[in-house]
């Protein structure tokens, strides 16, 4: 039997592996992915692609074409009794995220595109490829692995990710729990072409006591994805045809919509269970082999596609030896509870669509509709909506990779949170996005002129020479930037009034907060995650790079 060894073994290349093996070779990691499937899914299957993840796929640059190949969802519309209830539009999330809307962007346009990503490098999905066992060694594991023609071959890895999906053999091979249950409800999806009065830029869903009918606009012209509650009659069956969907529409919207042809039908069984550890030794899970959930909110795919941003660059600097293995426990510290309130919100959503207790049918019918229409009209509400769904709120303050020097609950811009959007107003860069400061997979170190007038630093020179010098002296690539005072819309974002540090890390989170005249703060921070010394020299090309400094204001 044939025998190889690698840094990385990625198992499953569904939506979470292929991100995975793609930022694991951005960062020239000696990654294998393989699947048991022949090629990429041909399925629509998930269908929605979040702010967030749009944000952190940019850093690959993938943002744009997905866009481009994508459809805009921008508002929602409720239907009750064959009546409009308030519109929920997106409009005024551009302040907040360069994506004020949800992506339709199917898993099958997104596993092609990470794959044709992937293919500019020199990692190829290993298709036919199935995992049959692995156990872990000394030194990292030994998996047994098979293809079509029946050869087998033994790769040994230093760390291997799980993307293996729900029913996951690296979980099962941990013999970890799926702890959860399944609902009972099953649901219904088809990709249809329809004619009728829909609106192609928007969600429309609509209640009756029985449950629930979305219409999700896809890209073409008249093309939609149904979703809506498996009929009583039908609970037993793995498909329906295009004329029982029909029936199904016209007992909610009435014969006004009518199927001109039907592309995919599927019913969909849903599950909410989670892994009880997402990391064990040298083996990690990550997307639907850690955590499934109902597809209220359209968070599965998101969900996965997150974790593998989160891990991935811990991973790189852990192998490179740039940065202590301990910052690996931060991965299952910060995605559990991330994807425990994934459950918990989708899993609520869920319920409350499908619910059958009489009381709650009529307040379902009666009520909702109502609030709705009330969430739709306040602003505040709308942006808190558009942010929980968005995935934008997604923060780790509680993590033990993240650290803060000022008193935290004096400011809503933590150690932990996503680093705020905002627009440079002077400068260079004026007019640009912070995130164009903050793109790629390194570390960003954003010093913070302060806003209060009176403690905006004279000597911001002196202090990004004094911190530029010291991050240097660290084996990962951190880039300082100066952030003037003049941008104010900056400073407000990140409630920076006075001086202030902020290292944002590879997947756009605030790795440490602080005073910009506390370099002792930093270096202490720097010292529990960094390494100072490479300790096989000459493995990180990339190592000249670090610690330049990029000016963003005025007077540099
Ligand atoms: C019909 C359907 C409709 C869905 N609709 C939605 C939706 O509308 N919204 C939503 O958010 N989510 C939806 N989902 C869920 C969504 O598809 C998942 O959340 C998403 O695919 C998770 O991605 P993943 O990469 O973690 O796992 P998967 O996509 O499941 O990929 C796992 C991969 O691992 C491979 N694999 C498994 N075992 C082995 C082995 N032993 N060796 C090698 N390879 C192996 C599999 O072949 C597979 O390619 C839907 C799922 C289905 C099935």
């Amino acid at each position: 039997m044939m025998a190889s060894t690698t840094d990385v073994l990625v198992v499953g290349a569904g939506p979470t592996g292929l991100t995975m093996a793609n930022l694991l070779a951005y960062h020239n990691i000696n990654v294998r992915i393989l699947d048991k499937r022949a090629g990429p899914t041909e399925e629509t299957r998930a269908l929605v692609m979040h702010a967030r993840i749009l944000e952190l796929l940019d850093k690959l640059g993938l943002a744009e074409q997905a866009i481009n190949e994508g459809q805009k969802l921008r508002a929602a519309e409720l239907l009750a009794r064959g009546k409009r209830f308030g519109k929920l539009s997106f409009q005024g999330e551009e302040e907040r995220t360069p994506y004020p809307f949800a992506l339709i962007y199917t898993q099958d346009q997104t596993e092609h595109l990470l794959q044709r990503n992937l293919e500019k490098t020199t990692v190829r999905v290993e298709w036919n490829t199935e995992l049959l066992n692995l156990e872990q060694t000394s030194n990292g594991i030994r998996a047994t692995v098979r293809q079509t023609n029946g050869s087998e071959e033994i790769i040994e890895a230093g760390w291997i990710v799980g993307a293996d999906g729900a029913h996951s053999p690296v979980r099962h091979a941990l013999s970890l729990g799926f702890e959860g249950e399944s609902y009972k409800q099953a649901l219904f999806l088809a990709d249809l072409e329809l004619e009728g009065d829909l609106n192609k830029d928007q969600l429309s869903i609509g209640f009756t006591k029985l449950g629930f009918l979305a219409f999700f606009p896809m890209h073409g012209e008249r093309r939609f994805r149904v979703v809506s509650t498996l009929p009583l009659e039908f609970t037993n069956r793995e498909t329906l045809t295009p004329d029982e969907i029909q029936q199904v529409i016209n007992t909610y919207r009435g014969p006004y919509i009518t199927i001109k042809r039907a592309h995919w039908i599927s019913v969909y069984r849903i599950h909410h269970r989670m892994s009880k550890r997402f990391r064990v030794g040298n083996v990690f899970l990550v997307g639907d082999a850690a955590h499934i959930h109902s597809p209220a909110g359209g968070q599965g795919m998101n969900t996965g596609i997150g974790d593998a941003y989160n891990l991935a660059w811990k991973l790189a600097l852990v192998i490179k030896g740039q940065a202590q293995t301990t910052l690996l426990d931060s991965y299952e510290d910060e995605r559990m509870p991330f994807a425990r309130a994934i459950l918990n919100g989708s899993d609520k959503g869920f319920e409350l669509m499908t619910m059958s207790q009489p009381l709650v049918q009529q307040l379902k019918v009666s009520g909702l509709p109502r609030l709705f229409r009330f969430v739709s009209s306040v602003p505040a509400l709308r942006q808190r909506a558009f942010w929980l769904l968005s995935q934008l709120w997604t923060s780790y303050r509680s993590s033990s990779a993240v650290m803060q020097s000022a008193a935290p609950e004096k400011k809503r811009v933590q150690a932990g949170d996503r680093a705020p959007y905002g627009i440079y107003e002077i400068g260079p860069d004026t007019g640009k996005s912070i995130f164009s400061t903050l793109g790629g997979l390194d570390h960003h170190l954003l010093l913070f002129a302060g806003s209060d007038p009176g403690t905006a630093s004279s000597n911001l020179q002196e202090i990004a020479s004094k911190v530029c010098k010291l991050v240097s002296t660290y084996a990962a690539p951190i880039h300082v930037h100066i952030v003037e005072a003049g941008n104010r819309r900056l400073h407000q974002r990140y409630e920076a009034n006075t001086p202030a540090l902020f290292l944002v890390r590879p997947d756009g989170h605030i790795a440490y907060r602080g005073s910009a005249e506390d370099s002792a703060r930093l270096e202490a921070y720097l010292d529990r995650i960094f390494n100072k010394e490479v300790p096989q020299p000459g493995i990180d090309s990339r190592r000249a790079s670090s610690s330049q400094l990029a000016s963003t204001g005025e007077g540099e």
